[in-house]
């Protein structure tokens, strides 16, 4: 048996300074969130914009709540006034409407691109070749209320972790692509969003800055 706290300090010890721990909180009562937070945690998140409100509602106003599943327009409105960052993007269209409720709330949200690197055809994301494309039309330089931060991606579900520290290696070189040619100027271009329970310390070694962890934190290992 152990607990939140001693489960998140056990994580903690093998994070480098410099990556930020998500603490994925989808599955999870409040009471979790709040022995998680007690235990110093502050960044948490969500894969349902309703899940987000509801605990952005419940729980202390100093967390920091980011959005990791995949975002329908039409729930924007519920989360922009507060959300700290989206990782999810996986479209122009979403990034356009993003912008308007950014505006509306007087705000300019983090946003991440969401990379589609898996195997699987299920995830969601651009595929680096859809993410260039994208970009390259400057189109995004254009929305003033989003600001893109990086991106993000879900390598695919499996035990080959060889496979999987591929798939990590070719987002960061993607990354870092995009950064040199067009946020060359912009500090904020800092988050590679990347890594899970399973997989996070290869994550980690391919230069993720940022790991999402749910059941490694808040389930205990029988
Ligand atoms: C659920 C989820 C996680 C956390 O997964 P665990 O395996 O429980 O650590 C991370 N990222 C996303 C996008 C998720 O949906």
């Amino acid at each position: 048996m152990s607990s939140i706290a001693e489960r998140l300090d056990a994580i903690r010890a093998t994070i480098p300074s410099g990556v930020r721990l998500l603490a994925i909180s989808k599955y999870y009562p409040c009471e979790a969130v709040m022995e998680a937070y007690n235990a110093g945690q502050r960044d948490f998140g969500e894969n349902k914009a309703q899940d987000l409100v509801a605990k952005q509602q419940a729980l202390p106003t100093d967390i920091r709540w980011h959005f990791t599943g995949h975002l329908q327009s039409n729930k924007i409105k519920y989360i922009a006034p507060f959300v700290y960052m989206i990782h999810s993007i996986d479209s122009m269209q979403l990034l356009r409407e993003i912008d308007k409720h950014g505006a509306k709330n007087n705000r300019t949200i983090p946003c991440l691109l969401q990379i589609h690197i898996a195997q699987e055809e299920t995830k969601f994301g651009f595929t680096p070749e859809e993410c260039l494309a994208m970009l390259a039309t400057e189109e995004w330089k254009e929305l003033k209320n989003i600001h893109i931060r990086g991106l993000m991606c879900m390598a695919s579900n499996t035990d080959d972790l060889q496979q999987v520290a591929t798939e990590f290696k070719a987002v960061r070189v993607l990354f870092d692509e995009i950064r040199d040619r067009w946020f060359a100027g912009d500090k904020e271009f800092d988050t590679l969003s990347a890594g899970m329970s399973g997989d996070y310390l290869t994550a980690i070694e391919a230069g993720s800055t940022c790991v999402r962890i749910g059941s490694s934190i808040f389930e205990d290992e029988i």
